[in-house]
């Protein structure tokens, strides 16, 4: 008899972006007419820098020759993405990062989801609420979540960290002992960040406490603010606790494409039961090796033509447009009346539903009467309730017409 990982049965359904397809599908049958604007969606829409694209030609045409053939490449990454990594994500902002502690992979999502592998079940985890969900239902998978609890809408053993209006949208720190902290800036989906000041506290916490911070910075390319930490590793003390996961799919288009890397620097350790200090990193080598081949050359090299000259300059236009459709939705939301969080630093716009309406009933309000689609907070978590995400990844001209029908 084979017998199933049952810790999958406690898995909540996630309705959230099936439901808001299946309506937004019949509005459009039931309404033909009507122009339906979509800002729900959290992919990109720009084309991939022309640099990117050439460098991906280019190592296609050498595959197929003798001498510029390859087969599998290191499971860890090519040493030329590590040291363009390390040279332009890290030296030039003052962080002292060795290659052999990058390691490539294609998608932030898998880098989250697999890391769970290299702790043990007992460590107390801790996410901000709402947040990206892959943290929570990775964990639920991996047991150590315990049962939930239907009407709080919770998982008995998680520490959820409210991030709303009434705290700044800065998560307080745990009144218990937490081994493993989920923290994501720019916050996907409120949108808001973390100063370097507030972030130091989670490093001195994570340091009192012998904690783990998981820190995803996939939206770090957003950060138009100074003072605001682009890598956890800005932080002093944040080597020792932190480990960093970035993502080339909102920097430079790659959702498709699918590249991205985490930083797990050497002097990051975990502990045995007896109290034994462990290197993460030696233990996610072992794990890279053993389950993963790779990410193809001919991503590796698009992902290396994001640091060059052209790429680094395509790129930036594209976040720029972004964020200028940030900037019209969220001042438009604000002249319209609106509260509004998030869209400086970020592609996300958070804004609070306005009177006693839930995120799902202001959904159908903002369907049904302005014709336009975004994702109710409350499927990122229970504090996302009464909350609302729009995004910036849509053209300019919809992110116009949006904000004239709001
Ligand atoms: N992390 C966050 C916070 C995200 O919002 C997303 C995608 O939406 C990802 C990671 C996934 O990144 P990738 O495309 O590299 O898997």
């Amino acid at each position: 008899m084979s017998l199933i990982n049952e810790n999958f049965l406690e898995l909540q359904e996630s309705y959230l972006f099936s439901t808001v397809a299946k309506k937004v599908a019949k509005f459009a049958e039931e309404h033909p007419d009507k122009k339906i604007i979509k800002l729900g969606i959290g992919d990109v829409t720009r084309p991939i820098a022309k640099a990117c694209i050439e460098a991906m030609h280019k190592a296609v045409d050498e595959l197929g020759t003798e001498e510029g053939f390859r087969g599998y490449g290191p499971e860890q990454g090519y040493d030329f993405l590590r040291n363009a990594i390390v040279e332009n994500d890290y030296k030039a902002r003052g962080i002292d990062i060795s290659s052999d502690e990058v390691f490539v992979s294609d998608g932030a999502k898998c880098d989250c989801g697999n890391i769970v592998d290299i702790f043990a079940k007992d460590n107390v985890v801790a996410i901000t609420d709402p947040v990206y969900p892959v943290y929570l239902d990775t964990n639920v998978m991996a047991g150590r979540s315990g049962k939930f609890n239907k009407e709080k809408q919770v998982y008995e053993n998680i520490v959820y960290l409210p991030v709303t209006a009434q705290n700044n949208f800065e998560p307080e720190l745990p009144k218990q002992k937490v081994d493993l902290i989920y923290l994501c800036f720019p916050n996907n989906p409120t949108g808001t960040v973390l100063t370097k000041e507030q972030l130091k506290k989670w490093v001195d916490y994570a340091k009192e406490n012998n904690s783990i911070i998981l820190y995803d910075a996939a939206y770090e390319a957003f950060i138009t603010e100074k003072n605001i930490p682009h890598s956890i590793y800005e932080v002093e003390g944040a080597k020792d606790v932190a480990i960093e996961f970035k993502s080339y799919s909102k920097t430079a288009g790659f959702t498709g494409v699918r590249c991205a890397y985490l930083v797990i620097p050497k002097t990051v350790k975990g502990y045995t039961k007896t109290g034994e200090k462990i290197e993460l990193n030696k233990l996610w080598n072992r794990r890279t090796c053993t389950k993963f081949n790779g990410v193809s050359y001919i991503v590796q090299r698009a992902a290396e033509a994001t640091y060059s000259k052209e790429g680094k300059k395509e790129i930036k236009a594209n976040i720029e447009y972004y964020l200028e459709n940030a900037k019209i939705i969220r001042e438009g939301l604000i002249k319209a009346g609106y509260e509004v969080y998030g869209g400086v630093n970020s592609p996300y716009i958070w804004l609070k539903v306005p009177g006693n309406m839930t995120s799902w009933e202001f959904f159908d309000k903002l369907l049904a009467e302005k014709n336009i689609v975004g994702t109710p907070g409350s499927g990122f978590g229970p504090h996302g309730e009464g909350y609302f995400r729009l995004t910036a990844f849509g053209t300019r001209e919809n992110s116009i017409e949006a904000i004239k029908r709001i």
